[in-house]
């Protein structure tokens, strides 16, 4: 089952300048106990639709259209599709009608069960005098389970049609805002999603102790006492590498390495099923950093919970992820499994991208850069967005925005000629 699916997801920024299109259209898919690693230069838009999945969106972030389907059950999945697919091109009307043809059948089995339900409870409280109803409490135990299997059908249908597991659906405003305040949201976040922030450094109010910090989200999202809350903020510190005897530490007593895994304890301080951390190494020396990434290997083995890591960093996420995406732009430019991209890279600027960090157990290469500037993004090149920087650039990629193209099974690229590529990127590697 996917834990998360991104569809088509655009978040804009309003400046003055205009409209700044930092994610663009992008969608993937995360599998349970799945790493992904999001990677792409800096102000591609990664962190950007990492605060659109947790809608943490600064005020002048809106959400232009997309979906974040989360836990959403394969069945309704499914159906999602197939209706997605045959109501294509079709008006809202279209959908309108199907959800009223589906809830006009729903709501008679509603009645139906609601009736048997109080029939079934008269039967149940009558147990040894003479009966008022005829039926059998068998007989309406097997009608009842019966209803339940078609009316599920029909509320899986209607769940499809209308979005229900849509995280936009619950919490978006009419103009694409983000209701911040919305409960529903608030639940979902930190108990089933969580991040580990940019900068640890600066993550911590430097005015707390880091365990009181981690007592007060826990207290905040769980019926539990301050006791309690200290006890598992005590166990997750040594879950984490860090003595439960420094729980009484300000941040500065901390070392880097040290709020790092504070930082982590504090994600998982309410077990969630899907972990975002942005930039988890970024300003730690190598040893700290090689040590995080040694104890997110070990969490995603023990814990085995789903994960996205946001990185600039290629080496980080050859480390730690199943999958990578890249992004460009505010759009994907390559999307497949880690062996996959790295080995069978598919796009030219994936290609320039691990071109330019070195590698310590490959043959000696001169590193090359990607030439030019990520673009302006208010005002983005036309087609694809990589053309004024790319080698192979033609004509046409000026003018249409590619489509994804399989390479090979799960293997994308959004490349216009990806597979006319795939010899000639082979031979630059
Ligand atoms: Fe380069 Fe064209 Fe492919 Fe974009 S579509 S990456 S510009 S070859």
């Amino acid at each position: 089952m996917a834990l998360l699916e991104v569809k088509n997801l655009k978040v804009h920024f309003k400046i003055e300048e205009g409209w700044v299109k930092a994610v663009d259209g992008i969608s993937f898919i995360i599998e349970l106990g799945e790493t992904m690693g999001l990677v792409g230069e800096s102000g591609c838009g990664k962190t950007t639709a990492a605060y659109a999945i947790t809608q943490l969106l600064p005020p002048n972030g809106f959400i232009k259209g997309g979906h974040i389907f989360f836990k959403e059950p394969s069945r309704v999945t499914e159906l999602r599709r197939k209706y997605d697919e045959s109501l294509k091109g079709a008006s809202s009307n279209a959908r309108r009608k199907e959800i009223a043809r589906v809830t006009k059948k729903l709501d008679p089995l509603r009645g139906e069960q609601r009736r048997l339900q109080e029939e079934l409870g008269k039967l149940q409280q009558q147990r040894g005098r003479a009966p008022e109803s005829t039926a059998s409490p068998a007989a309406l135990k097997k009608r009842l389970d019966d209803l339940a299997t078609e009316a599920g059908g029909l509320e899986d249908r209607l769940s499809a049609l209308t979005y229900s597991y849509d995280l936009l659906r619950i919490s978006m405003r009419k103009d694409g805002s983000l209701d911040d305040y919305n409960e529903k949201i608030r639940k979902i976040r930190w108990t089933e999603i969580s991040m580990i922030f940019q900068g640890a450094m600066n993550a911590f109010n430097p005015v707390f102790k880091v365990g009181d910090q981690i007592v007060e989200a826990i207290v905040l999202h769980k019926d539990v006492s301050d006791d309690e809350a200290r006890e598992r903020a005590k166990e997750l510190f040594e879950f984490v590498g860090v003595g439960p005897d420094r729980i009484d530490n300000y941040p500065h007593e901390f070392s880097g390495g040290m709020k790092q895994r504070a930082m982590i304890a504090l994600a998982l301080a309410l077990n969630p099923s899907f972990i975002i951390a942005d930039e988890p190494t970024t300003a730690l020396d190598v040893i700290t950093q090689d040590r995080i990434l040694v104890e997110i290997r070990r969490l995603q083995e023990q814990l085995n919970m789903a994960m996205m890591i946001i990185t600039h960093d290629v080496s980080v996420v050859a480390e730690v992820s199943d999958n990578i995406a890249v992004m460009y732009a505010g759009l994907m430019m390559e999307v497949g499994k880690t062996t996959q991209v790295f080995k069978n890279t598919a796009h030219p600027y994936t290609a320039g991208l691990l071109g330019s960090f070195p590698s310590i157990k490959g043959k000696k290469k001169r590193l090359i850069s990607i030439p030019g500037f990520p673009p302006d993004l208010v005002n983005p090149p036309s087609g694809c967005p990589f053309h004024p920087r790319c080698q192979y650039a033609r004509q046409a990629c000026q003018e249409g925005r590619p489509k994804g193209v399989e390479v090979e099974p799960g293997h994308i690229s959004y490349c216009h000629y990806a597979k006319e590529l795939w010899d000639e990127l082979r031979r630059r590697e």
